[in-house]
């Protein structure tokens, strides 16, 4: 069960919510790449295994998303991403478990590993995978499906933001919040002074700083940007919280009313690299220390880019006496056996690309040392 719900009960029956993953994930000592970095008490939050068949950040978002979608007995959900999306495929992987069809309307990206890998994920699960040109694009295909399944189908999709980003999302991420503040009472890590995730929709690290406050933790969020300053930037940050906080504390007066601060949640712009999806040699070693020193995969999108900021501030003696934390958002369960052998040109041809051109360079060979924990 969420620990929104154990430390809020009444929430329990207010707010829509389906079981998904299994929590709460493990924190593990890294003390190999701590030892690396000089960062005596590093830990890793494993929200890579947050759920099987597929883990990651987006299930605790999908948990209320799919839930209310459930409720609203919609039999079709709609999302957005990139065409390598974690979000999209965990939106897929999850309404096929509760018996909705998923639609995924999707942009392009620079071409990567997991953009293959998770587009033939969609091959293998059915989702119906459509190409957009542009936003507008994505806006004009999603009025025509609202229509067209109304008509066929009696009802629209249910829609769920990019990222699963709404503050019904981000309560996912409270209850991460909460969880982790019971893992410290309960003596499995020392009360973190600064855990690090990666900035996109904003959802998690949002969510995750004000769940911290509600649980009374000092413990700072350091969120690094891997999108757009026009999408994630602090404005923006702050808005989520106060709507997140807002919309919780209505369904349950004894959640306090909070103020988003600049030393709970601090947006670290450096390690972005220019474009959502363009590897940076920072992020790529990154990948790669943490592949070679505690066997886990990340990926050079999100997680690399999040531990390069970690390994720079280390560098720079930020971290020095302190209790840090990686909150690992990307997926590290194994779906090869499911996609072996999956022909791409069953794809959609306009995602065929991700096939026929090179990955970036700076992706050849960089979880080469990958092994499994
Ligand atoms: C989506 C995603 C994120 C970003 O989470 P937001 O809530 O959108 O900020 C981080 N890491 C990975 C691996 C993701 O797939």
């Amino acid at each position: 069960m969420t620990a929104l719900f154990e430390q809020y009960p009444s929430l329990h029956g207010r707010m829509p919510h389906i079981p998904l993953g299994c929590f709460p994930t493990p924190v593990q000592r890294c003390r190999r790449l701590g030892g690396r970095l000089g960062v005596d008490r590093l830990f890793i939050k494993r929200d890579d295994v947050s759920g099987t068949p597929y883990g990651g950040n987006k299930i605790r978002k999908l948990e209320f998303l799919l839930g209310e979608a459930v409720e609203q007995e919609k039999t079709a959900v709609l999302t957005y991403g990139g065409a390598g999306s974690n979000h999209a495929l965990a939106t897929a992987v999850y309404a096929r478990q509760t018996g909705t069809k998923c639609i995924a309307l999707l942009v392009h990206q620079l071409n990567a590993r997991s953009v293959g890998r998770n587009l033939l994920m969609h091959l293998h699960l059915g989702t119906d995978l459509r190409f957009c040109r542009s936003f507008s694009s994505m806006r004009r295909k999603t009025l025509a499906e609202n229509i067209r399944r109304r008509l066929v189908h009696g009802s629209t999709p249910y829609i769920i933001p990019m990222g699963g980003t709404s503050p019904l999302g981000a309560a996912g991420y409270v209850g991460a919040g909460l969880e982790l503040a019971k893992q410290v009472d309960e003596g499995l890590l020392p009360e973190p002074d600064v855990a690090y995730l990666p900035l996109g929709t904003m959802g998690s690290a949002v969510g995750l700083a004000l769940g911290f406050e509600a649980a009374g933790l000092r413990t700072r969020v350091a969120a690094v940007r891997v999108v757009d300053g026009s999408l994630a930037n602090w404005r923006n940050a702050a808005r989520l919280f106060d709507e997140t906080n807002a919309y919780i504390a209505a369904l349950d007066g004894s959640f306090g009313r909070y103020e988003p601060t600049a030393g709970r949640l601090t947006i670290v712009d450096d390690f972005f690299g220019g474009m959502y999806g363009r590897y940076t040699p920072e992020g790529a070693a990154a990948v790669r220390m943490m592949a070679e020193t505690e066997g886990l995969r990340l990926e050079g999108t999100y997680t690399g880019k999040a531990l390069a900021a970690l390994v720079s501030h280390a560098g720079a003696g930020l971290l020095e006496g302190e209790t840090v934390l990686f909150w690992n958002t990307y997926n590290s369960r194994d779906f090869s056996g499911e996609i072996d052998g999956l022909d791409y040109r069953r794809l959609p041809k306009a995602f065929h690309r991700y096939f026929e051109t090179d990955v970036q360079p700076l992706d050849r060979g960089a979880d080469s040392g990958e092994a499994t924990v």
